[in-house]
């Protein structure tokens, strides 16, 4: 059987970071406090709860002169000072590239733009960059929320990371025609993207998809629909316990995709398993 693996795939840059981070302060310290999860995978949270991860929700939840952490996703401006506030050491595991969405939340904001932020208003990255506004912002999912009949005076747009370039462009065009002024900033990583354009050029290469990644993983689940609407079949598991030896029959390609929060380890054990088999 050959065996293709999606490249680039698996953990990106600032979640890989932020867990190296953590590790060595699990390592150091003991026990430390994430504010949420650290990484949207059940088997990699599983594992750094055994070296001494609690999970809580709010920055209130950490107990006083202990060791918190904030992940990849960042956090809101007043909770980052609250937890200075309360721990004995912040281990602050914010990827470069959403740090920069923040200073250009700040920027703009001080600037005097009412802020436009493109993305899910629900996403934890997009309620810690409104964090960072001062004044009046609107999050907005895409350009067919836009009123074309509202006018609008100074507008500063900026996106969630993780946000297709498409999205961004589409409603810069459209808010431009109704707008005094607009300042954008393009702060969309690509590294979300080029793990889909992988799928997408492995597809047609295999004669099977094993997609590895934690069920709760909004972009593993993204990687799964990608190559479901190539055709080419697919399998999403979140470790190796669970493939499914019927579905190999009959396949002398497979190809294999992780999403971003999916561990280095985890892809091992697959790729080592798929070849036993
Ligand atoms: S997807 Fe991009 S912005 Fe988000 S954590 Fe990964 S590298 Fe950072």
């Amino acid at each position: 059987m050959n065996l293709v693996v999606a490249s680039p795939t698996g953990l990106c840059f600032g979640v890989r970071r932020a867990i190296e981070q953590l590790e060595k302060a699990l390592g150091q310290y003991g026990t430390v406090y994430s504010l949420g999860s650290p990484i949207h995978n059940p088997q990699e949270v599983g594992r750094l709860a055994g070296l001494g991860l609690k999970l809580v929700e709010n920055a209130s939840d950490v107990p006083t002169e202990s060791i918190s952490f904030v992940r990849a996703h960042g956090v809101a401006r007043d909770e980052l000072v609250d937890l200075s506030e309360r721990s004995r050491v912040v281990v602050d595991g914010t990827c470069p590239f959403v740090r920069t969405a923040h200073e250009r939340a700040e920027t703009l904001s001080s600037e005097g733009y009412r802020i436009v932020v493109v993305g899910d208003s629900n996403h934890p990255e997009v309620r810690g960059i409104l964090g960072y506004i001062d004044g009046e912002s609107l999050v907005i999912a895409g350009a067919e929320e836009i009123d074309s009949g509202a006018r609008y005076g100074r507008l500063g747009i900026l996106s969630q990371t993780t946000q297709k370039e498409s999205s961004l462009a589409a409603v810069v065009a459209k808010l431009v025609l109704i707008t005094g002024e607009v300042k954008v900033y393009n702060t969309i990583c690509r590294a979300t993207i080029e793990r889909q354009e992988s799928i997408q050029r492995l597809a047609p290469q295999v004669d099977g998809i094993v997609v590895i990644g934690g069920k709760n993983s909004a972009n593993t689940r993204k990687l799964v629909e990608i190559a479901e609407s190539l055709s080419v079949s697919t399998l999403w598991i979140e470790h190796s316990g669970e493939l499914d030896r019927r579905w190999l029959e009959g396949k002398r390609s497979i190809g294999v995709a992780a999403g971003g929060s999916t561990p280095d380890w985890l892809i091992k054990d697959l790729k080592e398993k798929l070849q036993t088999l």
